[in-house]
């Protein structure tokens, strides 16, 4: 079997229950796939046991399910892939592309955010102190072109931001796993939130370096709350109710602006995501971040 050109993923970390910002992610990612007649996959990034919980696991992919959007592949849990990104770390260190950071954030924050500790410079040996580890970046303006957005452009400095890969607890960061996972499930486009825009060009860095091309991306306005802030868990985002799963997807198509008719309103989820693989455009989502209003 030849592979398919297209293979894309919804990624959320498990902080809480699905809400209905990432919904219109995850809808948006399905449909691009099933667009392009390629594959779909749901990856947990489960990474922080102090932030993420088994049951916001749970309640994510029971959410999903109830809306009909399945992976086409068993459902991957990052919390069970530590050895890789131990590897893909060793990788890095070999490549000279990490090092040890001793610095503490007041530090970094109250030096402009540079290493007091010359850390990147000094390339320092474990020594059974508690360090993070950072990967550092080369000094680059970026250039690249996102599917939705078109070009963007983004100065990476050298030292001031270079993301810590491994955190000081010893947890695998957010930066390093979803690269490594990215590469290892051969995703080759990547659709969410343009909240992570900012953070884009630093993994298209790290993914060269560990020796692959990154994907195609693609940034979906975040959905904002009436008072204008992004929906998530923080901002106290309600859980989508799963049993109404039909008025949550059709508002979620009216969301990326598809305009699915009224008549489709009262149709089963299975038939409105059969809609929607048929009359997605892509290119009808409106690129502004904010301009949607939760119903
Ligand atoms: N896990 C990340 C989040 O929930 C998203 C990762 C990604 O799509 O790149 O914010």
């Amino acid at each position: 079997m030849t592979e398919p050109v297209y293979r894309g993923r919804f990624a959320p970390s498990p902080t809480g229950p699905l809400h209905f910002g990432s919904l219109v992610t995850a809808l948006a990612s399905y449909l691009e796939a099933r667009h392009h007649g390629g594959q779909w996959l749901v990856r947990i990034e489960d990474l922080d046991p102090l932030r993420d919980s088994r049951r916001a696991a749970t309640l994510i992919c029971d959410s999903l399910r109830a809306h009909g959007l399945m992976s086409d592949e068993p459902i991957r849990f990052q919390s069970q892939r530590h050895h890789t990104y131990e590897t893909a770390i060793a990788h890095l260190f070999e490549a000279r592309r990490a090092y040890r950071c001793h610095c503490s954030r007041k530090q970094l924050e109250e030096n402009g955010g540079h290493h007091p500790q010359l850390c990147r410079e000094r390339s320092l040996p474990a020594d059974g102190r508690p360090h993070a580890i950072r990967f550092a970046l080369q000094e680059q303006t970026a250039r690249w072109h996102d599917d939705l957005l078109g070009a963007q452009v983004q100065r990476l400095r050298a030292e001031l931001d270079d993301p810590v890969i491994r955190r000081k607890e010893g947890f695998y960061a957010y930066q390093l796993a979803v690269v490594v996972d990215d590469i290892d499930q051969r995703i080759t486009h990547v659709v969410r939130g343009s909240d992570l825009l900012p953070v884009t060009a630093h993994q298209q860095q790290i993914c060269l370096a560990l020796g692959h091309t990154p994907p195609n991306w693609l940034h979906i306005p975040v959905i904002r709350n009436r008072q204008g802030q992004k929906l998530s868990k923080q901002t106290h985002a309600p859980a989508l109710d799963d049993a109404r799963p039909e008025r949550n997807l059709w508002q979620a198509l009216a969301a990326l602006n598809q305009s699915p008719p009224a008549s489709l309103q009262t149709a089963s989820a299975a038939r409105i995501l059969a809609w929607a693989g048929d009359h997605w455009r892509r290119n009808r989502v409106h690129p502004e971040p904010g301009t949607h209003q939760l119903r």
